[in-house]
């Protein structure tokens, strides 16, 4: 590892020569080894590597001094338009009382080994969440994110069985959603821990379907009752031939397999309705309702109506 005194004009210590130094060797050595690095500010890896030591001690803070906090989004039956679920939504209470949304924190949490303290939070969280709803909400279920860190860790399931039994909240009202890159690490011991926490009721949902190159796999080594189709064919569905036809045949493999499909990002309602049409069961995204600290569901009737009437509107002003 190199690094050069002329490219380091504005450095305070000569310690921090040192680091960079260091920082190229191990990139050497994460890139094969046997090989020559020199230090360049500019490299991704070390732009990562400077980000994820400055996040490093913020969320430390944020998991001790509970600066983290769940919002929910609804995700909606698309034959009529009532709420199946909410999906919980981790967010971080920034220094001005801002939300910082996840894709800032979870990737650098991953990598520098605090997403297993993550994961427990929010399934935590979450549960303390349903079980202090009034009895007229008991029916709320949730569905979870999870890492695919979490299950290399065997207490995740103590602590879902535990915290079940502390608040006497039903096993049937939780699913876990993993994703395509979470699972990646183990397959058998992620399988086993997947048949261990549905044995005690919970479910589970295939996340970003069809985002990965493995989504067939996937599906065909994980036990799960929902897959989630990614939103990247749902956005632009209603004029988009190519997207339809893969929704279709998402909708398709999922149906056979006896999988309920839900698609994410449904920001308008013709794309609802298209979606509809296609037999896609379940729809999640801003047309229904963005991401809140309540579950507020007033605001859905009109499309609730609209999902439910015979003839289609097609028009976002007609609602
Ligand atoms: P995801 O699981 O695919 O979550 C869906 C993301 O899409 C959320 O972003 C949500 O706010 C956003 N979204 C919802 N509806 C729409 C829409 O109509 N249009 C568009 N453009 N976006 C929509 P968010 O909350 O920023 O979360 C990003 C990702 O962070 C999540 O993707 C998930 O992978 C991860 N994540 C979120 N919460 C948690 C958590 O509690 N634990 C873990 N391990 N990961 C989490
Ligand atoms: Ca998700
Ligand atoms: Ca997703």
């Amino acid at each position: 590892g190199i690094t050069a005194l002329e490219n380091s004009s504005h450095l305070q210590h000569p310690g921090e020569m040192i680091l960079h130094g260091r920082q190229a060797c191990n990139f050497a050595k994460i890139n094969g080894r046997d090989k020559i690095r020199l230090y360049n500010e500019d490299d991704i890896a070390v732009k990562e590597r400077r980000r994820d030591i400055y996040w490093v001690p913020i969320i430390r803070k944020a998991l001790r001094e509970n600066d983290l906090f769940l919002v929910f989004q609804p995700v909606v039956q698309l034959n009529n338009g009532d709420i199946s679920h909410y999906e919980v939504l981790l967010r971080m209470r920034g220094e001005d009382g801002e939300a910082i949304t996840p894709d800032q924190f979870i990737p650098v949490a991953e990598r520098m080994g605090l997403i297993h303290a993550i994961d427990l939070w929010v399934v935590e969280n979450a549960i303390d969440f349903l079980a202090a709803l009034p009895s007229y909400l008991s029916r709320v279920s949730l569905a979870i994110n999870l890492s695919g860190a979490a299950f290399q860790y065997p207490d995740l399931l103590q602590v879902i069985r535990d915290k079940l039994e502390l608040t006497w909240v039903d096993a049937g009202r939780l699913t876990f959603e993993i994703t395509e890159t979470a699972a990646v690490d183990n397959f058998e011991r992620t399988r086993d821990m997947i048949n261990k926490i549905r044995e005690l009721g919970c479910k589970f949902a295939l996340d970003d379907f069809g985002a990965g190159f493995c989504s067939f796999n996937y599906l065909k080594t994980f036990p799960v009752d929902y897959v989630k189709i990614d939103g990247q064919f749902v956005r632009n569905l209603d004029n988009n031939e190519t997207d339809q036809i893969l929704v279709k045949s998402m909708v398709e493999i999922a149906g056979k397999l006896g999988k309920r499909t839900i698609a994410e990002f449904v920001e308008t309602p013709s794309i609802a309705l298209k979606l509809k049409e296609i037999g896609v069961n379940l729809g999640q995204g801003y047309a229904f309702g963005k991401p809140d600290r309540n579950l507020l569901d007033g605001h859905q009737v009109s499309l609730a109506i609209l999902l439910n009437s015979q003839k289609p509107l097609l028009n976002n002003d007609e609602i």
